[in-house]
């Protein structure tokens, strides 16, 4: 297995390549598209802070001038109060609850909420379409479990600011932990809902009418160009620190930790920590870390101790299948037997692939997308 000299990405994205010295395309595409606009002088946070105050003065008449969707994981957190107490802005906090908040998380939303004095929405999934969906990706052998999970984050909150006639939207994505995407073998596109209708078409069992839908084209193009909607990412536009965040939070909020990125639903934690990588041998972490040693908050020595964790102790194992089966409303053998079965990939459905990746091709080209995403 080759490991990228610089990063820990290694052949298990099947897309990788090296050059000649054993540096990642990963890598040499950081250098040449991220690297220039991540650091900055402070410039580009005048340029969040002017858009803040435009912000407030097209919305000084509302209750709320934007909203932001918050997982209770530290990059959404971090930009609840980065919004209220440095950009002065009053979002309307958005919480999707899929079935799988852990406790921790919940705690962790209720201390931002309260600590910062902002209002929180929360829209409850209807749980019989969920699990229905949920268990139709368990059994269509896919990696990518955590699709319907993200799907419905994104779309109840882009539909309910469309509903609500409210034009910015605020999310906490960043070159600074994500500047490398995982690849799509791992993680296909989770707003490509021809390929989450089609694997529910053939294993789903309940109709889906109430679940927030939204297509990426829908999203992209409709809302942003027809309904004016504008997604802000202001992590981007500061020097975001990790560590730092995380202390912030702490002392500020009282906030928790958790173990791994992501690890905020119980659902995640399983399939990231567990499915993915013992199923599939793909192990998300390697993106996370090589993020951050590439953006200089850890050394690659650092994330190759971190990598030779388990993720998983025998016995959270054990504790997990247990109580994610009973959620799906199957047995546990039933758990095992869809973990033993045959690993399938997102080309084996059908879906708007060619299209997207078109649309991603022309984003990179314009340099609205940065990442390298295959
Ligand atoms: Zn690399």
């Amino acid at each position: 297995m080759k490991v990228c000299i610089n990063c820990v990405m290694d052949e298990t994205d099947p897309k990788i390549k090296f050059d000649f010295k054993g540096l990642c395309n990963h890598c040499s595409n950081y250098h040449k598209n991220i690297e220039p606009i991540w650091k900055n002088d402070g410039k580009k946070e005048n340029q969040i802070k002017d858009l803040a105050n435009k912000i407030k003065n097209e919305n000084k008449h509302e209750n709320f001038d934007c909203i932001l969707g918050i997982s209770g994981g530290v990059d959404s957190s971090y930009l609840a109060y980065y919004a209220k107490e440095i950009l002065g802005l009053n979002p309307l906090i958005y919480h999707v609850d899929a079935g799988w908040n852990s406790e921790l998380a919940v705690s962790n939303i209720d201390k931002i909420i309260s600590g910062l004095d902002l209002e929180l929405y929360t829209e409850v999934i209807n749980w019989k379409e969920m699990q229905d969906l949920q268990l139709s990706y368990f059994k269509s052998g896919v990696p990518c479990l955590d699709t319907p999970q993200d799907h419905v984050f994104f779309a109840s909150m882009y539909n309910f600011a469309k509903k609500n006639k409210i034009k910015y939207i605020l999310n906490g994505g960043n070159y600074s932990t994500e500047c490398i995407r995982e690849p799509l073998e791992w993680h296909y596109h989770a707003s490509d809902l021809k390929q989450l209708r089609s694997i529910h078409e053939i294993f789903g069992t309940v109709e889906l009418n109430t679940i927030p839908m939204s297509d990426i084209f829908k999203y992209k193009i409709y809302y942003k160009y027809f309904k004016k909607m504008k997604v802000i990412q202001p992590l981007n536009y500061i020097n975001y620190e990790k560590k730092k965040a995380i202390k912030l939070l702490q002392d500020k909020f009282n906030w928790t930790k958790y173990k791994y990125k992501h690890y905020e639903s119980r659902f995640t934690r399983f399939y990231e920590g567990y499915w993915l990588l013992e199923k599939f041998g793909y192990d998300k972490r390697k993106a996370h870390l090589s993020s951050l040693i590439l953006t200089n908050q850890m050394t690659r020595d650092e994330a190759i101790d971190e990598l030779k964790i388990k993720p998983y102790t025998e016995e959270e194992k054990i504790d997990d299948f247990n109580y994610i089966s009973k959620k799906l409303g199957i047995s546990v053998d039933d758990l095992h037997e869809l973990f033993n079965s045959k690993n399938k990939s997102f080309r084996d459905f059908k879906s708007n692939y060619h299209i997207i990746q078109f649309f991603v091709m022309v984003s990179r080209i314009l340099k609205i997308e940065r990442r390298l995403i295959h």
